[in-house]
């Protein structure tokens, strides 16, 4: 199976699951990465607490929902599929007219064969989601009055994440961080958590000399960030080199990412570079154009070197936010694709640098058996690019700036920087 496959497979598992910011739905989802990632550990933050400007709410539960008609059918089932009710209802057991309930449907009259996605987290209301075409039916059915039942509590609980810390060998610190608190949608929103969860199990098995500390956290999108941010807004500040927040990154169109707020850390830097070069016809957006986690992340007095990487932007495609962001929207490529330009990204920090030329004046690179005994051409590229990347190695400049300048894929100066730190002429500073 290739890792877009098995990837495609954790999403089409999770599919299902009737998830929301707080609840079971989230809760089992958690636990089925757990699976993947045992170390992963899911912490709670009660209902009630204060969260800078926020208040975790209370936990949602939901076990039936559908409006009947009177010759008892149910003509809207959430057990047909769980956008149908708004997210965080409240219950409700009635009898009432197709005019009293209209009020409390949503649909799309421009895409009438799609159920929209809706939430109500903090404001108390209930409300159904359906297609525009079974809406029109309804108004021409002869029925009188329709039987609308919401089975829900909203109780005293928890909101919950998981978090998964894997130790580099400095604390200089990588964020990844997603969002797991839709219901049955694939692209937006599972192709976050289960790339992300592809990446870490990949950083753990394969990359056991990794400098960076990596910070892997699964959380409800928005209160989330907030309630972490609160436990561990100064270690991150002292810490965070880079973070990533991923989203909707499983489909096979093009790729995007959102800039942070200041638009050039090293998260937004490098990423920039990887996509100029690997895929040259991604689109940037600015902060302006922020919608998800990136929000909290990069907000002022929280600050931290924070992008979103993307294929389709979230808002932008038909897709978003309906029932027509299905399994068959998110693809085995598309994910992989999305999950190697996390890689590369990841992979490129990790080499970074700046670095420090150890001598002064240039090496004497035939004493160092640097310098190649043969004078043919590709031999002498290969001169010219390492006396390059000396030159510039003054502690100041990393490989994304001497890269740039020599016009090149700073990937092609890993190979090289690596050879001068063996052979003892160049020394890697962490980047800051
Ligand atoms: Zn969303």
């Amino acid at each position: 199976m290739t890792i877009g496959s098995e990837i495609h497979s954790w999403v089409t598992d999770l599919f299902p699951l009737c998830r929301s910011i707080t609840g079971d739905g989230i809760r089992e989802s958690l636990r089925y990465l757990q699976r993947i990632l045992p170390e992963m550990k899911i912490h709670g933050v009660s209902s009630g607490t204060r969260v800078f400007d926020w208040t975790v709410p209370l936990e949602w539960n939901i076990k039936d929902a559908f409006i009947a008609n009177e010759g008892g059918e149910r003509v809207v089932d959430l057990s047909q599929n769980n956008l149908h009710v708004v997210n965080y209802s409240e219950p409700i057991d009635e009898w009432m007219t197709f005019e009293e309930l209209d009020r409390n449907l949503h649909s799309l009259p421009d895409q009438p064969d799609a159920v929209p996605y809706v939430t109500s987290y903090y404001r108390r209301r209930w409300g159904f989601c359906l297609t525009h075409r079974l809406r029109d039916q309804l108004r021409q059915e002869p029925f009188r009055r329709y039987h609308v039942k919401i089975d829900t509590t909203l109780e005293s609980g928890e909101l919950i994440y998981g978090e998964l810390i894997l130790p580099g060998s400095t604390s200089r610190e990588i964020l990844l961080s997603t969002y797991l608190c839709h219901p049955s949608m694939a692209n937006d929103n599972l192709s976050g958590p289960c790339v992300q969860a592809a990446v870490a199990r990949w950083l753990r098995d394969f990359v056991p000399d990794r400098r960076m500390t990596y910070r892997i956290l699964f959380l409800a999108e928005t209160i989330g960030p907030l309630a972490y941010l609160k436990r561990h807004l100064e270690t991150l500040q002292e810490n965070l080199v880079a973070g990533f927040v991923l989203a909707c990154i499983g489909d096979d169109r093009r790729y995007s990412f959102v800039a942070s707020r200041s638009g050039n850390t090293t998260a937004d830097r490098v990423v920039r570079h990887i996509l100029r070069h690997d895929h040259p016809d991604h689109d940037e957006y600015s902060f302006v154009d922020r919608g998800s986690d990136e929000r909290q992340y990069c907000s002022p007095g929280v600050d931290l070197p924070v992008c979103t990487l993307m294929r389709s932007k979230f808002e932008t495609f038909p897709e978003y936010h309906t029932s027509k962001d299905d399994l068959a929207f998110v693809t085995p490529s598309g994910l992989e694709g999305g999950y190697r330009l996390v890689r590369e990204c990841l992979g490129l920090i990790e080499e970074l640098g700046p670095y420090r030329c150890r001598t002064i004046g240039e090496p004497h690179l035939s004493t160092r058996g640097l310098y190649p005994d043969f004078g043919l051409r590709d031999s002498w590229t290969k001169v010219r690019t390492m006396m390059n990347l000396l030159a510039y190695s003054d502690g100041h400049h990393d490989l994304i700036d001497i890269a740039d300048l020599l016009e090149i894929d700073a990937r092609e100066l890993v190979v090289v920087a690596r050879d001068l730190v063996d052979h003892g002429v160049l020394e890697l500073d962490l980047p800051s």
